[in-house]
């Protein structure tokens, strides 16, 4: 009786038997997470200490919120955990988008120029950069300000132009990088990565800011982009350090006259940090992090379950089940339409809030072709809790990331693995 919990479920005696080999043939890895997991768990518990968190702290303010020593202290320790100088984390920042575009408004004027050193960024900074289909339409990008967008695209390896680095930096305000594939099939920057550009860039021009989209990265490694040569990082609290707990917001974090600068941005020039009332979020922020270091390290499990499982059933996944992790997020090729929709199905069986819902492709607004989503989860969107999606076309992949804990996650993967078994597709 190896496998009570998954009783409760119809799965195959196939799928068992296949889950069983792909955990057992992942054991070296889930060691190597358990490791960084335990870590980061230090990390994270040493800064509370430093910082003496108390009770009083978990209490929250209204109104303006001066004074609000929850708010004060939690920048700290989230500054210590990061090994950055300061950092600044609100609930009140809407999603990543909103922390990464107040963190370029805050160190870039106009005249300015941002280099983009991985490509491409996230589509849902298009608008804000003033490139793509909403360019040219005064939404008050970083175009309309009169500060330049660049970009080095990528390599055909999917990995960053190094060599052209040191020209292409000169003259440039912002150096950013994005750490994670996003919705792309490139690797990931890893941290040892993002160390040798931190060089590159600062050699060929010691003015340029190296600035890092750190979404999905936070604790998968035991050092972050702040502590390698970053001078500014931003993240999301439904992913990574929120874990699973936070209920919305995002972070800042860096050296302290750029994290300063943000703060001006982030409500007004003159009031800066030291307005900006918790409501009752600052026990959440808190113990999302105290928990984030366990629930990263369970998606990581998860993703690379997927991958090992997926991966001896003949799938094209990426990263392979031992490669080296500096995400969470694990794309498996499901190559046809039924086989995308069906992973999405089994996934979405899986999950806590939602699980007898049926994932459908929509026409999402931006978006080419018709992109389909699984999502059950405590807080509305928050990837840290498993979702699946992807877009409908060649080679029909599904992106997949979160698990809030490792049974539930493995759980998610083998009905997801069972429903494409059902439609004869694995
Ligand atoms: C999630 C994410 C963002 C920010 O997206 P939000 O949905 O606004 O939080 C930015 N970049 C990357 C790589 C991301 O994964």
């Amino acid at each position: 009786m190896a496998h009570i919990s998954t009783d409760f479920f119809p799965l195959s005696d196939r799928i068992r038997q296949l889950s069983a080999q792909a955990e057992a043939a992942a054991s070296a890895a889930f060691a190597r997470i358990d490791h960084i997991c335990e870590t980061n768990s230090h990390k994270v518990l040493a800064a509370f200490m430093a910082h003496r968190v108390s009770e009083s702290h978990l209490l929250g303010t209204s109104g303006y919120g001066y004074g609000d020593r929850g708010r004060d202290t939690l920048d700290a320790v989230f500054a210590q955990v990061l090994g950055a100088e300061d950092a600044l984390v609100r609930h009140s920042f809407v999603s990543g988008t909103n922390a990464i575009v107040t963190a370029l408004f805050g160190v870039l004027r106009p005249g300015d120029t941002m280099l983009s050193l991985s490509g491409r960024p996230y589509d849902t900074l298009h608008a804000a950069l003033g490139i793509g289909d909403k360019a040219g339409q005064n939404l008050g990008s970083l175009q309309d300000f009169g500060i330049a967008y660049k970009e080095l695209p990528l390599l055909e390896t999917g990995r960053m132009d190094l060599a052209a680095i040191p020209e292409a930096v000169k003259g440039v305000k912002v150096a950013y990088l994005q750490r994670s594939r996003g919705y792309s099939l490139r690797p990931s920057i890893t941290i040892d990565e993002i160390e040798a550009v931190a060089k590159l860039v600062k050699e060929a021009n010691p003015e340029a800011l190296l600035v890092v989209d750190n979404c999905y990265g936070e604790f998968v490694e035991t050092r972050e982009p702040t502590q390698v040569g970053a001078d500014l990082m931003m993240g999301s609290l439904i992913k990574n350090p929120g874990g699973g707990i936070a209920r919305t917001g995002g972070y800042i974090a860096g050296r302290k006259d750029l994290v300063e600068l943000c703060a001006h941005r982030m409500t007004a020039p003159g009031m800066g940090r030291e307005v900006g009332c918790t409501l009752g979020e600052n026990k959440n922020m808190y113990m999302g992090l105290f928990y984030a270091p366990t629930v990263v390290a369970a998606a990581l499990k998860t993703a690379v379950f997927a991958a090992s499982l997926f991966g001896a059933a003949g799938f094209a996944v990426t990263p392979a089940p031992d490669e080296m992790r500096t995400d969470i997020i694990q794309t498996v090729v499901l190559n046809s339409p039924e086989g995308l929709s069906a992973f999405c199905r089994g996934i979405q069986k899986g999950a806590p809030i939602d699980s007898f819902v049926v994932p459908e492709a929509w026409d999402m607004p931006g978006y080419d072709d018709p992109v389909i989503m699984a999502a059950g989860a405590f807080n509305m969107g928050a990837s840290i809790e498993l979702s699946a999606d992807g877009p409908m076309r060649e080679p029909y992949a599904a992106w997949m990331q979160g698990g809030l804990t490792w049974p539930s996650g493995k759980l998610g993967v083998m009905l997801a693995a069972q429903s494409l078994a059902d439609e004869g597709l694995l």
